[in-house]
């Protein structure tokens, strides 16, 4: 059987997990926590990065940050994971869906200024399978209107637009190193902050409203309750298992990126007979090989292989039901324009198994078989 995923291990979690324990510090903010942070903040260039329990958490600091408040609006596609929406309605906003590009599967950046309303504070582009969104676009209406910009990078670490990482171009950027990323503490996110006067705010956010994190800097005698806020601070246990995976990010995006090619060259014959879509990346992108999607003719052609590779020992699988046709879309959001695209493109995606220690001789037979789908 090929999983669809296959949470990545690269053989030193271990070690430094047990450090984590001798060291005595296994809850937040210890060793650990600290070298994935100083990771991120010199491999992204963002001026502060702050490890956090998932990226649905660092989203809400996000929110907390922007100072969301009941009535607020938020713009951002359909077609994402629940907390892009979430951190937000949260704080009582709305969520205003604007359709995405058939070919990268992101916002489309050209439909966002008509959704801008007096109400409107952010604008939350997601950075679809680690594929950058148009953020030159995105920051220049931002600018012109005066939101702020919070990128849902949970799939976009070694990623990047234009050259900049992604999750450091808007105001803050969210990252996940849920097990289903390419780098992962099994649950976990980070909060990269681009502009350093919000930083001293979000750590009394992140730490229950105290200044405890001056306190540990030996900047305050003792530590006390400043503001609301809550607790978003993995175990140093957990970063210490993702700091195994940061020192080897190169090689898990570069192992990954191996299979993606692969897939493109081996399904490219379908895509020029016209049988599927493959995916696009934009040359101003650098992706990370997050994912590798096809596109079938429709939702009951998709379902036929989803059963065809299932028989055949291999999972595949579909992603996002769009937000706006969900229940607590209904109730806390609307679309705005036209459903082009986030509906039809949406029950056309198939996502083919991807994940680190996947092996070339099974990308080819993963391939092969989806080919003898459509021999048939
Ligand atoms: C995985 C993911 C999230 C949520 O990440 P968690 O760390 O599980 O909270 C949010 N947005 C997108 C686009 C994701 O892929």
């Amino acid at each position: 059987m090929i999983n669809f995923n296959v949470p990545p291990f690269t053989g030193k979690e271990f070690e430094y997990m047990r450090e984590a324990v001798e060291n005595q510090k296994i809850c937040g903010d210890g060793p650990f926590t600290k070298k994935c942070s100083e990771w991120i903040e010199e491999h992204t260039g963002t001026a502060k990065c702050l490890l956090t329990t998932s990226c649905t958490h660092a989203t809400e600091l996000a929110a907390l940050l922007a100072d969301i408040r009941e009535g607020d609006e938020v713009i951002l596609p359909s077609y994402t994971f629940v907390s892009t929406a979430d951190a937000f309605v949260l704080r009582g906003a709305t969520a205003v869906f604007v359709d995405i590009r058939p070919d990268t599967m992101n916002i489309d950046a050209d439909l966002i200024e008509d959704a801008v309303t007096e109400r409107t504070r952010v604008i939350a582009p997601v950075h679809y399978a680690g594929v950058g969104c148009e953020m030159d676009k995105i920051m220049e209406i931002a600018k012109r209107h005066g939101l702020m910009v919070v990128e849902d990078a949970a799939q976009g670490i070694m990623a990047s637009y234009k050259g900049k990482p992604l999750g450091t171009i808007g105001d803050f950027g969210c990252f996940s190193f849920h097990e289903t990323k390419n780098v992962s503490m099994g649950e976990g996110g980070a909060l990269l902050i681009r502009d350093e006067k919000y930083i001293e705010k979000a750590e009394i956010f992140r730490e229950k409203g105290t200044d405890r994190s001056k306190y540990f800097r030996g900047q305050v005698d003792k530590y006390r309750w400043q503001d609301y806020g809550s607790s978003y601070l993995p175990s140093d246990m957990n970063a210490a298992y993702l700091y195994a995976q940061l020192e080897l990010a190169d090689k898990i995006t570069q192992a990954r990126m191996d299979r993606w090619q692969e897939y493109r060259e081996l399904l490219a014959p379908l895509a020029e007979e016209g049988r599927i879509e493959l995916p696009h990346i934009p040359a101003e992108c650098t992706h990370n090989a997050h994912m590798f999607y096809i596109k079938t003719k429709d939702m009951e052609e998709r379902g036929r292989l989803i059963d065809f590779l299932k028989q055949r020992e291999i999972l595949s699988v579909f992603h996002y039901v769009p937000l706006h046709s969900a229940p607590a879309g209904r109730r806390y959001g609307r679309f705005h324009g036209e459903d082009r695209y986030t509906t039809k493109e949406s029950e056309r995606l198939l996502r083919l198994p991807l994940y680190y220690g996947l092996t070339a001789d099974q990308t080819e037979h993963i391939a092969d078989q989806v080919k003898a789908f459509y021999r048939q």
